[in-house]
Parts: C-alpha cells; sequence; structure tokens
C-alpha cells in the first residue's frame, strides 16, 4: 500500500498527476483535480516549445544568506563594498542578506558573478524533460546565457 501525496490515503496503487504545476503521485479519486501527465502529451512540436519555456527557471538556494555572508568575511569585504560592486542598495543587500526579503534571481546572478559563488540552481518543472527531444535539451540549457545577457544589458543602463 503506498500513501496518496493529495489525501494521505492508503491505496494500492498512485497515479502520476499534475497538480497547480508540481507534480504528485495521487489516488485515483485525486487524480481529477489534477491533470494526468499523459494527457498531456501532444507530440507537436508547438507541444515542445511551450512547454520547453517553462521547463527551466532558475531559482536562488535556500541558503544564500549565509553563502554571501561567509564569502564576504573571506574576502574581509563588508556588505557596503559588496553592494557597491553589484551596483544594488545597501539598504537591499542588508535585507537579503538578513532574509528580511528573498533576493530576486538577477541580483543573486550579479553577486554569484562577483564572489564566484553558486547561488542560483536550475529548476525543472514537471518531468518534461521525458518528452523533449535533444534539440530542445539543449535550447533550454542556453536559457541560462540568456539571463546573462538580460543582465550584462541592465548593468549597461
Ligand atoms: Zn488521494
Amino acid at each position: 500500500m503506498v500513501a496518496c501525496e493529495m489525501c494521505g490515503k492508503d491505496v494500492p496503487t498512485l497515479n502520476n498527476a499534475v497538480v497547480a504545476g508540481t507534480q504528485m503521485k495521487v489516488c485515483s479519486s485525486c487524480l481529477r483535480h489534477g491533470n494526468s501527465i499523459e494527457e498531456k502529451v501532444e507530440p507537436s512540436k508547438t507541444f515542445y516549445k511551450k512547454k520547453k519555456a517553462q521547463a527551466i527557471e532558475l531559482a536562488v538556494v535556500d541558503n544564500y544568506a549565509s553563502m554571501i555572508n561567509s564569502e564576504l568575511s573571506k574576502r574581509s569585504m563588508n556588505v557596503q563594498q559588496l553592494a557597491r560592486a553589484v551596483n544594488i542598495k545597501e539598504s537591499s543587500l542588508n535585507k537579503y542578506l538578513s532574509n528580511k526579503i528573498k533576493i530576486d534571481v538577477l541580483t543573486a546572478k550579479k553577486i554569484e558573478k562577483y564572489l564566484e559563488l553558486s547561488l542560483t540552481k536550475e529548476v525543472e518543472s514537471v518531468n518534461v524533460q521525458d518528452y523533449m527531444d535533444e534539440e530542445s535539451q539543449e535550447e533550454a540549457s542556453s536559457l541560462g546565457d540568456l539571463l546573462m545577457k538580460q543582465l550584462k544589458e541592465k548593468n549597461n543602463k
């Protein structure tokens, strides 16, 4: 017996379903609340393209604040210096570093580049890898490059 991730009921088998954008294993009575993955498969090129755009997102790692703080003390730098180096407000950076505000991906990317840390990670939504051909996987990996390009453009302003 396995427990349904949605209602917790013990059932003999579970179904893969996408509930509010999250992949879950659910019992058949919960299945109708979500879209089963099988229903989503459409072999058209537009599907790949559409799916790909949602496939990989960048997210900031949970412990970014402690990573930045320890890197700063390693380099004997203070928050003010880092804020200047990456061209953001010191008050904003303080809020990020004390977890009062979650840092945004673009700012994290700037700090990541400057301090040579890994503060972001690629997050894949919903098992899309299975549906993607090799070509679109390559395109998807250039998403990070695109982000860096946007960042540079922003910096140049
Ligand atoms: Zn259930």
